[in-house]
């Protein structure tokens, strides 16, 4: 695969999000009073467009929504489709498993950041915003790639653009491109899994206290995890070393809602406040242990 010039990089990725031409692309850059937002139509101007992105991102982070708007809107009711699933990857182990990983990306775009890649998969016919997020979970768990960043509406660093994150500035570069590789929806997430639901605990086993185990639930991860693990915050990342397979490079995947949970794409181990007390404490999450485990948490959580 070639990595072309910026220019010809950066209009090869308009076209790309582009698609058929239809509805508006969202741009986004930062500016000393905050975010400003821009709508292009998808069709045509291309050429202008780029050259604004060029010339803001000389100063400024610039940002593209992956998704086409329907109307000059970024949120998710104005997100019309897509014509690229997409995957965000920040670990070597998760760029090491892109490599083999089939199908191929149409575009690998390093982000600026050292060791953090976008990957993109054009596709043949444009996508539901739902459809699309389907895809995108399940490429971010087929590589492991960060899974909270599969939304509709999401907005990323177009390359030959620079990442302002980095004193000096550090390039977004097209690092690999093939144009000829799109996938139709089908083809594109054949054979690939869904992440695992939160398991649901106590589930054919002896449930006690079931009344009270709805308020246990809705404790956010980011208030369980820190006190069950020991880890003093969440942080902006939200990964932490996994405690139960122990590890160096944090993989362990702290959502924001207590419905989603953890994940670990270590081991593969996830599910709600009651699997990680269960992994942590060597207690069943059935039986008498169960009631114990849900005891101790209350102790935790009064
Ligand atoms: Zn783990």
């Amino acid at each position: 695969m070639l990595a072309p010039k910026p220019d010809i990089a950066l209009h090869a990725y308009l076209a790309m999000l582009g698609g058929d031409g239809q509805g508006w692309l969202e741009v986004r850059y930062r500016t000393r009073r905050g975010m400003r937002t821009l709508f292009y139509p998808a069709r045509g101007r291309s050429r202008q467009l780029a050259a604004m992105i060029r010339r803001v991102s000389e100063h400024s982070d610039v940002y593209i929504g992956c998704a086409i708007r329907g109307e000059r809107a970024g949120d998710k009711d104005a997100v019309a489709g897509s014509w690229v699933a997409w995957a965000e990857l920040d670990t070597k182990d998760a760029i090491n498993r892109l490599a083999s990983f089939t199908p191929a990306p149409t575009m690998l775009i390093s982000s600026g950041t050292p060791g953090h890649m976008h990957a993109y998969w054009a596709l043949t016919e444009r996508a539901s915003a739902d459809a699309i997020e389907d895809a995108n979970k399940r490429l971010a768990y087929a590589v492991g790639g960060d899974p909270v960043c599969f939304d509709s509406t999401r907005i990323l660093r177009p390359p030959a653009t620079r990442n302002h994150k980095h004193t000096p500035a550090l390039p977004v570069q097209l690092e690999e491109a093939c144009a000829a590789r799109r996938y139709s929806l089908e083809e594109l997430i054949d054979g690939l899994e869904l992440p695992p639901a939160p398991v649901t605990p106590g589930i054919g086993g002896e449930r006690t206290h079931v009344e009270d185990d709805a308020d246990l639930l809705t404790i956010s991860p980011d208030v369980y995890v820190p006190a069950l693990t020991g880890v003093s915050e969440i942080g902006r990342s939200r990964k932490i070393c996994c405690p139960i397979h122990k590890e160096r490079t944090p993989s362990l995947h702290v959502y924001p809602s207590a419905e989603q949970g953890w994940f670990c794409f270590g081991c593969r181990r996830g599910g709600s406040i009651f699997d990680l007390a269960s992994y942590l404490w060597q207690l069943d999450t059935k039986g008498p242990e169960f009631v114990e485990l849900k005891e101790r948490l209350r102790e935790l959580f009064r």
